[in-house]
Parts: structure tokens; C-alpha cells; sequence
């Protein structure tokens, strides 16, 4: 799974891995994508004062322990890539 993404692709937005070490792609067990057309608007926020993006989301966010879902759309996935469906995020492993 998520064999398509690279660490090159991780390097671009989350920066180049530590010595030793590389990118990692992983199923993001806390996000989940969605079906298109899910009435809610994209949960990303600029910061105090900012209006929320608000435009249409295509994975949610089971935020904390009460699994909060706060959806974003695909400019705002943080780097996460969307693969078959699933949400990947990468992660630092060490070179073998
Ligand atoms: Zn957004």
C-alpha cells in the first residue's frame, strides 16, 4: 500500500529525513476519506480573525478521543496524500 508515494514526495512538504533515516508512507489511521458531495466545508482555519476555507472536503479528521470529525479539503490535508481511498501520511523510519 501507498507504494505509489515516495520519500521524495514526503521530502517536499514535511523535509528532507534525518541521517539514517527515510519517509515512510502509512496508512493515516485517524483520517478517513469521504464521498464527494458531503455538505460540510473544509475546517481549515487561517488563525484568529481568519474565515475558514470552507470549500468541499474530501477526507475528515476523527480528531481526539471523542473522535471530533473536522473535515478538509484536498488543499488542506497537510501533506497527506489520498491513495485508493486511503489517507496516507508519511513517516521516519531508519535505512536498514
Ligand atoms: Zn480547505
Amino acid at each position: 500500500m501507498g507504494s505509489q508515494l515516495t520519500s521524495a514526495d514526503a521530502e517536499a512538504v514535511w523535509g528532507i529525513a534525518t541521517t539514517g533515516f527515510h519517509w515512510e508512507w502509512v496508512p493515516a489511521l485517524s483520517w478517513q476519506t469521504l464521498p464527494p458531495g458531503d455538505p460540510r466545508g473544509c475546517r481549515w482555519n487561517a488563525g484568529p480573525g481568519h474565515r475558514q476555507c470552507g470549500k468541499a472536503p474530501v477526507a475528515v479528521l476523527l480528531r481526539g478521543t471523542s473522535r471530533r470529525p473536522w473535515v478538509y479539503c484536498a488543499e488542506h490535508l497537510y501533506g497527506r496524500r489520498i491513495v485508493d481511498g486511503v489517507v496516507f501520511g508519511p513517516v521516519l523510519r531508519a535505512d536498514s
